[in-house]
């Protein structure tokens, strides 16, 4: 059965959110609220390169639910844009923070030049605009894309990407690489699991093979980009190359995807994870 079934009850988890520390709307603690709301077994936060979340939302769980420390680094490899997962990690480990501080720097410089790209196309953003919406957290082209919208050069963030910051598009400037394997090995020496985030329908099994040599751990099998065909192929891939399976709702805030707990992810993915982790229980 690939589908964990929703109606067979159960506790879910959600094992993919992020806060205000990428590009996510809420705080740590309201996405706490909200999972604890909807009575999820756990909630991992995964910011997109950033663990400054962890211990704020942490906190506000307490006892109410297992708070998973998590992370969702950016990588490339031959042009895919591969997102690797980092679940049960230090987030005070020192190379990690480290690492994670470049990162920042970079993304900054990167997103200065796609703004000043955009003002040489005819379509100038507001600088101060896009750190704000960036806030907190680490800049990234959503946050581009959304002063995009609000000065009214486009009309949905679809059309941001397509016409301006997508890959192939005239603004874009591409980040400096860094490959799946980095990222992997990043989160293991952080302490932590590493999951290939919402790997989508087009997908080759090689690229999977090729990162399971690379020792990466599990795959995302529940995902809102993943119909049943795709559950149902990863989940037979997992098994396959004997790599643990996790899901979530890639929650970014009310109104913005999935909402958080929707995707019925069951509890029973946890103990593997924890497992692999050297955690207990
Ligand atoms: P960055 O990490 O700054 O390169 O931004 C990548 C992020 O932009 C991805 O994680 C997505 O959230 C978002 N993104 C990429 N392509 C699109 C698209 N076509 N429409 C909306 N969001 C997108
Ligand atoms: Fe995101
Ligand atoms: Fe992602
Ligand atoms: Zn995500």
């Amino acid at each position: 059965m690939s589908r964990p079934p929703a109606a067979r009850g159960g506790r879910r988890v959600d094992l993919h959110s992020h806060t205000i520390f990428s590009d996510g709307a809420l705080p740590p603690e309201a996405v706490v609220a909200l999972a604890v709301a909807r009575g999820l077994a756990a909630l991992a936060i995964t910011d997109h390169d950033s663990v400054e979340g962890v211990a704020r939302a942490r906190e506000a769980a307490g006892s109410a639910l297992e708070l998973v420390a998590g992370i969702e680094v950016s990588s490339m490899l031959d042009g895919l844009d591969l997102h690797i997962l980092g679940y049960y990690l230090d987030p005070a480990d020192a190379e990690l923070l480290e690492t994670l501080a470049g990162f920042r720097t970079e993304r900054l410089d990167r997103a200065l030049r796609m703004i000043e790209r955009l003002a040489a196309l005819g379509v100038p953003v507001d600088r101060d605009l896009v750190l704000a919406l960036a806030g907190p957290g680490v800049v990234g082209r959503p946050h581009v894309a959304e002063a995009l919208l609000r000065a009214g050069h486009i009309e949905t963030m679809d059309d941001a990407f397509r016409h301006f910051i997508g890959a192939h598009a005239p603004a874009f400037v591409p980040r400096p690489a860094f490959r799946p394997e980095q990222a992997i090995a990043l989160i293991h020496a952080a302490g932590g699991v590493s999951v290939l985030a919402h790997p989508g329908a087009g997908l080759s099994e090689s690229v999977v093979e090729r990162l399971a040599a690379a020792r990466l751990d599990g795959i995302e099998v529940w995902h809102p980009q993943h119909g049943m065909a795709s559950v149902r192929r990863y989940h037979a891939l997992a098994a396959k190359l004997g790599l643990l399976e996790t899901g979530g709702s890639d929650f970014h805030g009310p109104g913005r995807g999935m909402d958080l707990g929707e995707l019925p992810v069951p509890a029973s993915v946890l103990g593997p994870l924890k497992q692999a982790a050297g955690v207990p229980g």
